[in-house]
């Protein structure tokens, strides 16, 4: 299970990985694996596509991280599409092959699900998952749940304030660590700790890096997370767009800085949204280290 310091003095750093969409990419994934423990993250997360489409992938990837690793994963669940009988399924599949954790989301609308399913679903948010859990008597010794956060707000919330009564309501239902969005001004970040701190989330937060290594990857990924994007990081994008080593590069140093300010800023913890890109790990994870 995933112990985190009590006294959070180190910084953590973890991983995120997704399972590949096509079957030919799945020997390559365990390569991925290899490699990425190979840099002893705390954990290695594997996400779930909402409405069930990964499931089983996912469940062979978390096999593989907490049995031939030495590394504990972290299996992503999401509520849409997923009852309650889905939910003990999961979880008895994880406990079998030894799985602890657990990242618990409500997920977004698939394209292909109706509003009405969606909205008919038996959690509707990840507090009720996590509650769930708990009163199942799946206590803390038993299972590690985390959860999502957002430090420029969760896109639906009508403001910050009820966003922050939510994830208070996160936690005093037994969630154990949370999780950001990724952001690319730590400004953001800072001033959600201390709104974190003023209303009792005590908690651990870790901070989301995704590297911008692609100038494409920026739209796609603000368009998904509504992340604002600072003029130094859109300038790098028009600068180095048309050259992809140059882009890499730059995009990667961005992150790293990051990763360093953040780090050195006493965060909890830093996980990495690494795209399933092991040299993207380590660069982050060694420059964390080195200080
Ligand atoms: P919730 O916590 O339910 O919050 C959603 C909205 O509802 C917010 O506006 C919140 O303020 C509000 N709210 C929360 N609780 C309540 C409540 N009890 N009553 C009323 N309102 C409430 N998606 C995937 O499909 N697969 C993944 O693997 C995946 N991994 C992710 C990993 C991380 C670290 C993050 C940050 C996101 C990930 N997502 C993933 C995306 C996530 O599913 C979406 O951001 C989704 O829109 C919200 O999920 P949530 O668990 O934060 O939802």
């Amino acid at each position: 299970m995933i112990r985190l310091s009590e006294d959070n003095r180190e910084c953590v750093l973890s991983c995120e990985i997704f399972p590949p969409k096509k079957d030919a990419g799945f020997p390559k994934v365990y390569e991925v694996v290899d490699s990425i423990a190979a840099l002893k993250p705390a954990f290695i997360s594997v996400t779930y596509g909402a409405g069930g489409s990964n499931s089983g992938k996912q469940l062979e990837i978390v096999d593989y991280i907490q049995n031939k690793t030495n590394v504990e994963a972290l299996a992503h669940i999401t509520s849409v599409g997923f009852g309650k009988k889905d939910l003990e399924k999961c979880l008895n599949d994880f406990e079998e092959k030894g799985v602890k954790n657990v990242l618990a989301l409500r997920g977004d609308r698939p394209r292909d699900m109706s509003d009405e399913r969606f909205s008919s679903r038996e959690f509707e948010h990840a507090t009720d998952m996590i509650s769930y859990m708990r009163d199942s008597g799946r206590d803390r010794d038993s299972l590690f749940i985390a959860g999502a956060c957002y430090p420029e707000k969760h896109p639906e919330a009508p403001d910050k304030p009820t966003d922050i009564y939510f994830l208070k309501k996160k936690q005093d239902c037994g969630c154990d660590l949370l999780i950001s969005q990724l952001f690319f001004d730590n400004s953001f970040f800072y001033r959600f700790l201390e709104y974190t701190e003023k209303n009792d989330i005590t908690i651990p937060v870790h901070a989301g890096i995704m590297p911008i290594v692609d100038a494409n990857m920026l739209g796609r990924t603000v368009t998904l997370s509504g992340t604002s994007v600072p003029k130094k990081l859109a300038d790098l994008c028009a600068n180095y767009g048309d050259d992809p080593e140059e882009m890499k590069k730059a995009g990667l140093d961005y992150a790293i800085n990051q990763a360093v300010d953040l780090a050195s800023n006493g965060v909890h913890g830093i996980h990495v949204y690494a795209m399933n890109k092991p040299d993207i790990c380590k660069a982050i994870f060694d420059a964390v280290r080195e200080g």
